[in-house]
């Protein structure tokens, strides 16, 4: 379950709307980061949960083995548990992947003047 929160500074008016706080969802697991080049907050997914199959692609230098099991279909049945596994993703500023980032935690400053920003007490939307 995540949750997104409105900051407000009272300084400067920047408002974001964002999680604070690493949040983990069913699919995926995000964290809030401070971009200094854009002097902006963001919530950017740091693990994803992807299928087991994705994973296959073997090393190029590998062999290639005759594969039996190479054209059976995924298995997407309901009520089956579906092998997955969690994808460690570097996080990136979303605007370009070369600004500079780092990890922010509510309580934090204001990413334009240094101020604490200001929670709101209800979250402004809730995922899962
Ligand atoms: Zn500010
Ligand atoms: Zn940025």
């Amino acid at each position: 379950m995540g949750r997104v929160y409105t900051f407000t500074c009272p300084r400067c008016e920047y408002q974001a709307r964002v999680s604070g706080a690493t949040e983990t969802g069913f699919h995926c697991v995000t964290q809030t980061v401070s971009c200094r080049d854009c002097r902006a907050l963001h919530d950017v997914t740091v693990r994803l949960r992807v299928a087991e199959t994705t994973e296959a692609a073997p090393p190029k230098s590998a062999k290639k083995l005759p594969a039996p099991d190479a054209f059976r279909p995924p298995l997407l049945l309901f009520g089956q548990p579906r092998r997955t596994r969690w994808l460690e993703l570097k996080p990136l500023c979303p605007v370009s992947p070369s600004h500079r980032i780092e990890v922010w935690t509510a309580p934090g400053k204001c990413p334009r003047c240094g101020m604490f920003l200001d929670r709101d007490v209800m979250p402004y939307r809730i995922w899962d």
